[in-house]
């Protein structure tokens, strides 16, 4: 992998901003297209620091052929989801197979970015993209600041930006930022010493209480140690995550003798995809477009799938010598086509699980075990897209009663 900075008097096809997943997946697909890529990282190391969990769905990730993994990147997989209340009332969906894994993401974004370079896309570490250069209402490249240089004019007929939540220069090409009332606040602990845990379920804790917007949870390794977590959208994460550690039923007890090694904090969308993600010679993708699931967070999946079609976007538009926005636009219909009804669930969703006391929610978990919605579910290996899945699932008459059950619930907690 390219660590230095290397002269750059050339003009690219295609710059992507941004050497995340999504960045380095586009310029993977772009290469495999025959586009000649330029990817630019602020950073001086690929994947580095980390603020993911790096939880994410077997089945979406073998649909992208990338799954299996090289040895190394994948931490653990796991069958079951334990979901808490409050109070401590559990409610598991276990399935017949794994069907979720816990990557290093560090790892997993250093692969993505050595498959973009084999692919024959460059990329430059070390190299914060200062500004958009745009002229004539086009976005024609990029400044360039790199480490003990002087800052560069990068040329390029198309600008990719996966520049991840900051969202900074999405606003310079003159698309909306991400939505703030739909920003959560995440803290994520490396912890070390847990008692009483499964190997191969992930614990996920509900309620105000302890997670107000969001939830908290906690992933095992198979080497005894784990990723924690929780996200708010009020106060201070860190305060909730002690709360949760010292006060919560069952996680006070999973934690009572954890040792934090390591704690980040980084915000996460969950507002639904930007109103337009598209711009004469400029496509957004990935969490900058916030492409990412209102339910749990999950940006990985839906910012490799976009990276997909923007890549596709980005060729035919190269070939076709024209960048206008109307030739662009394409690239949001697409994506809409393929997840509107997913995130239109998914924030209806949101909207319900926020809407719920604690008691509302230890209720809930009760008649979800009671229904037996975790049997039902059994066979069930798709959680991404989640507006599918749940459609597809309304077959089912114990998902017929808790869907008429959370209406009713939902109703009641919104006069
Ligand atoms: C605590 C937490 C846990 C999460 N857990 C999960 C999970 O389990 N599963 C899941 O699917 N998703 C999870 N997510 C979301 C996931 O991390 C994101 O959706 C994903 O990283 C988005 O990838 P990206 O490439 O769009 O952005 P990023 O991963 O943020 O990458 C953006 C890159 O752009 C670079 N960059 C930014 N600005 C510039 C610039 N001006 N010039 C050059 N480089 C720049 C950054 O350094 C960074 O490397 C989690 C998020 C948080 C905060």
């Amino acid at each position: 992998m390219t660590q230095t900075l290397q002269p750059r008097s050339h003009t690219s096809d295609a710059v992507v901003i941004g050497g995340g997943p999504v960045g380095s997946y586009t310029a993977l697909c772009l290469a495999k297209l025959g586009v000649n890529v330029t990817v630019f990282e602020e950073h001086p190391k690929i994947g580095v620091p980390s603020h993911c969990a790096g939880h994410l769905s077997i089945r979406s990730l073998r649909t992208m052929g990338l799954y299996p993994l090289p040895n190394g990147i994948v931490e653990n997989t796991f069958r079951t989801a334990n979901f808490y209340s409050p109070a401590g009332t559990k409610f598991s969906i276990s399935l017949s197979h794994p069907v979720t894994t816990v990557l290093n993401r560090a790892r997993f974004d250093q692969y993505l970015a050595r498959q973009a370079e084999a692919a024959g896309a460059h990329l430059l570490l070390n190299s914060r993209v200062q500004s958009l250069m745009i002229s004539e209402g086009y976005v024609k490249g990029l400044d360039i600041q790199a480490i003990g240089k002087k800052e560069e004019k990068i040329f390029s007929r198309i600008t990719l930006d996966a520049e991840g939540i900051s969202s900074r220069l999405l606003k310079q090409a003159g698309l909306t930022a991400l939505k703030t009332p739909g920003l959560v606040y995440a803290v994520e602990a490396e912890v070390e010493n847990l008692q009483d845990i499964e190997q191969d379920a992930v614990e996920v804790y509900l309620g105000k209480s302890y997670a107000p917007g969001f939830y908290g949870w906690l992933i095992p390794r198979l080497d005894g140690t784990a990723k924690l977590g929780l996200a708010t959208n009020r106060g201070n994460p860190r305060e909730f995550l002690r709360e949760l550690m010292s006060k919560h039923p069952v996680a006070s007890k999973q934690l009572r003798k954890a040792k934090i090694t390591q704690i980040g904090y980084h915000a996460i969308s969950l507002g639904g995809p930007i109103d337009r993600t598209y711009a004469n010679g400029f496509l957004a993708v990935g969490d900058c477009a916030s492409q990412v699931k209102p339910t749990t967070g999950g940006g990985v999946i839906f910012g490799l799938t976009c990276a997909k079609i923007a890549a596709e976007t980005a060729n035919k538009a190269i070939k076709q010598v024209y960048f206008f926005s109307d030739a662009l636009q394409i690239y949001q219909k697409r994506c809409s086509d393929l997840l509107n009804f997913d995130f239109m669930v998914m924030l209806r969703l949101r909207r319900f699980l926020n809407s719920l006391s604690d008691t509302k929610v230890d209720e809930m978990l009760r008649v979800c075990s009671k229904l037996g919605v975790g049997k039902a579910l059994r066979n069930e290996d798709e959680i991404d897209f989640q507006g599918k899945m749940l459609a597809k699932s309304l077959a089912k008459p114990s998902i017929i009663a808790a869907f008429a059950y959370f209406a009713l619930l939902y109703l009641s907690a919104n006069p």
